[in-house]
């Protein structure tokens, strides 16, 4: 129950890497950049996630991190609104997007702020100073969503530009991005994506910037013509300028096999099962696990989370310690959220039930409270 931090690995992915590794680097070695198609995978790719988040082809490529991409679309947001001073967010966003407008307004040529406005001011903190709005789809915690296209209509309304952090929503929630006219967005490829620990991530930009955008990373990947090694950068036509070095051409391959999975199922119904399995999940929760301090951190509707649930318990982190040493594998958040992640990929409604029994067990036995599951570990 965590594919919303890191999916797990289907057997197309294992037998991909297996034939990257074995056959492609094994046996072409350098030609693999023409021969095996190397050299346009993050295209490629890219446009295979841009059938998920509402992209047309040549909107959506694959490269570095979320973080790093982040930057980049910032960057290139706030390029773009010179004459503002303003980059709004919210404060407890995912940690990293923080840090990231944080260091590139160290980092700008230009005069930007960071402001952050909690939810229920955020519409009207967007305003006629706003250069850039940055905001997270589903929040990692709570699993709320933003609406999107009123959030980007308002944005765009006092002449401002967006970018949006899919991390938690693509495979996880339907995405319509050129409907809601989404000017960048960016997101993670090994949570809900399943393609794999530290999977690159993806970066979508509006084709309507494309010709002005530009990239503060401007590497080699995003050069008009790599292959001639002039000194001076020359910018590639389209999403390409997004890319800076050579792609990880493993990593890559793995988030292909498992977006390929996704192309694969009827989106609509996936949604719903997704829907129905985190409904269940709820409701025996609330039954079985009722009276034990434990208490709902998300939206109680299920039409207004995306694919996972969270909840709070002052022993929050010693509960996910013993579910997980009994096979029931969550996560932890910073100070006591519990995080369960509701896959419709690979989880039945008797998987969500196995783990509530398992879940009612802990809390009536009290058996988190045994040493072993008291001490922090480096990654939660
Ligand atoms: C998971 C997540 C990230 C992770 O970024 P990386 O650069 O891949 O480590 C960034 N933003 C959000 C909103 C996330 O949920």
């Amino acid at each position: 129950m965590n594919g919303n931090s890191l999916g797990p690995l289907s057997r197309d992915v294992r037998d991909r890497v297996n034939a990257v590794v074995a056959s492609e680097w094994g046996e072409q070695l350098i030609r693999g950049w023409n021969s095996a198609g190397w050299y346009e995978l993050p295209g490629r790719l890219g446009d295979k996630i841009g059938q998920l988040i509402g992209a047309k082809p040549g909107e959506t490529t694959v490269c570095d991190s979320t973080s790093v991409n982040l930057y980049k679309a910032v960057s290139a947001a706030a390029d773009l609104r010179p004459d503002r001073s303003k980059i709004l967010s919210e404060p407890r966003n995912f940690p990293s997007d923080l840090y990231i407008l944080d260091g590139y307004t160290k980092n700008s040529a230009l005069d930007h702020r960071i402001e952050l406005a909690e939810r229920q001011n955020l519409v009207d903190a967007i305003d006629d100073a706003t250069a850039v709005v940055v905001l997270t789809h589903v929040h990692y915690v709570s699993g709320a969503v933003f609406p999107m296209a009123e959030i980007t209509r308002r944005t765009h309304d006092v002449g401002a530009l967006i970018v949006w952090d899919l991390s938690h929503s693509v495979g996880a929630v339907p995405l319509d991005l050129n409907q809601a006219k989404v000017d960048f967005a960016v997101g993670c490829g090994y949570k809900h994506l399943n393609g794999g620990p530290g999977a690159p991530a993806f970066i979508f930009a509006a084709e309507r910037h494309h010709a002005a955008m530009q990239q503060p990373l401007s590497g080699w990947f995003g050069h008009a013509n790599p292959f001639a090694f002039t000194d001076d950068y020359v910018a590639a036509e389209g999403i390409r300028r997004m890319l800076t070095g050579t792609p990880g051409v493993i990593g890559a391959s793995a988030l292909e096999a498992a977006v390929d999975l996704f192309l694969e199922v009827d989106l609509q119904e996936y949604f719903q099962k997704s829907q129905q399995l985190s409904e269940v999940f709820q409701q025996q929760v609330d039954q079985e696990c009722g009276g034990f301090g434990l208490e709902l951190a998300s939206p109680p509707s299920v039409l207004e989370r995306g694919a996972h649930i969270s909840y709070t318990h002052e022993h929050g982190y010693a509960i996910m310690q013993n579910l997980i040493a009994r096979g029931v594998i969550g996560d932890f958040r910073a100070p006591h959220y519990l995080r369960f992640g509701i896959s419709p990929m690979f989880l039945s409604v008797e998987d969500i039930a196995k783990g509530v029994e398992v879940f009612r067990e802990i809390l009536t036995t009290r058996s988190f409270l045994l040493p072993e599951y008291q001490t922090r570990q480096a990654v939660t």
